[in-house]
């Protein structure tokens, strides 16, 4: 996904000794001029506007602040000596930046109330026009959006949901697989056996225009989202996600935007011949002497599949088991009266005969 960058704007920070919200460019406080702290960390502003001071763009741009280790001064990046003690900054470190601070909050937020005076102040204001007391930064921030957490947990409920079933399938594999050996004589035999006949028809399928086969005739076609890509093609479209701001270390947040490109491509309905079977010739019997059935094919037909399955009942102490293969030499061996060993499951099928 490619990152789009709208602009810059100026970030808040807190005073910690008067609780007063300053902008994230001012290296003091507005109210009580202590200098902004070390460890700051910058807020979005109730409202926020896309810069336009190059100055402070070209700063953003350059990197994150340089903080002093002698006496807490930021500095700008690239600056080798402090601008306030002259101390060597070669080694210092640079304030934390990229994280994402929430939804870029371009709208107008909610008017606040002044806890002191209760008179309804605009969002961005730092002070009551009515009493001069604090304003506090009114709550209900808008949540980071999805695009750039990508972590989703599973709901707890489908993993409930999962045990539940792989308990169900565990018993029901014990009892598939639990069985107990009856002693049984053969009853009765069936077979059947069926071949199906085919001719060619028409058969309706749908594609990728680029992956329909050259002797199809091709039906409607229409656009659709082939495939997702960082970069721009031919006949896609861009699509961004919810712009939000994330922190430059300088004071100023970056407002960036994931987008991707959606490449359309042409899907076809299209119809090709092909064999299809449109008959089933079927004989069944109830001995041990099972033949094929005659197919009588007209000019464009061919038989296609042929398929054979066998049924052996067994009776033992009035129970009876029935046992199916699809082997005809396994299935001569049961002569109607003779004895075999049955392994039966729990619910009443035969897993395995033996002699
Ligand atoms: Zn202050
Ligand atoms: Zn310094
Ligand atoms: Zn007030």
């Amino acid at each position: 996904m490619a990152k789009k960058s709208l602009g810059y704007v100026e970030l808040e920070w807190e005073c910690p000794f008067c609780g007063t919200r300053n902008p994230g460019t001012a290296a003091k406080c507005s109210n009580c001029g202590a200098p902004q702290p070390e460890d700051v960390k910058f807020q979005q502003a109730a409202k926020e506007e896309i810069v336009t001071d190059q100055k402070k763009i070209e700063a953003a741009k350059v990197g994150p602040d340089i903080i002093c280790p002698y006496c807490g001064t930021r500095n700008p990046a690239g600056a080798t000596t402090c601008s306030n003690c002259m101390g060597d900054l070669t080694d210092a470190a640079r304030r934390q930046s990229g994280q994402v601070l929430g939804a870029f909050q371009d709208k107008e937020a909610p008017d606040v109330k002044c806890p002191f005076c209760g008179t309804m102040n605009p969002a961005t204001a730092v002070r009551c026009s009515n009493c001069n007391g604090l304003l506090q930064k009114p709550d209900g921030e808008t949540a980071v959006p999805d695009a750039p957490k990508k972590k989703r947990g599973v709901p707890v409920f489908l993993i409930v949901i999962l045990i539940g079933l792989l308990c169900l399938c565990g018993i029901l594999a014990v009892m598939f697989l639990r069985t107990e050996d009856v002693t049984g004589s053969v009853q009765s035999v069936n077979w059947t056996r069926s071949i199906a006949i085919e001719a060619l028809g028409p058969v309706e399928r749908s594609d990728w225009a680029d992956q329909i086969p050259a002797d199809a005739s091709v039906g409607s076609c229409s656009e659709r989202v082939r495939r997702t890509q960082a970069n721009p093609a031919p006949n896609s479209v861009e699509v961004c996600g919810t712009p939000y701001t994330v922190d430059t270390g300088t004071g100023l947040g970056e407002v960036v935007q994931d987008c991707e490109y959606q490449v359309y491509d042409d899907f076809c309905e299209y119809t090709v011949t092909e064999w299809v079977e449109v008959d089933t010739a079927q004989i069944s019997g109830a001995d041990l002497n099972p033949i094929w059935p005659q197919t009588s094919l007209s000019g464009d037909q061919r038989t296609g599949a042929a398929d054979e399955s066998y049924e052996v009942v067994f009776s033992s102490d009035g129970e009876r088991y029935t046992y199916t293969t699809s082997s005809l030499e396994e299935f001569l061996q049961f002569t109607p009266g003779s004895e075999w060993t049955l392994a039966v499951n729990s619910f009443g099928g035969v897993v395995d005969v033996k002699p």
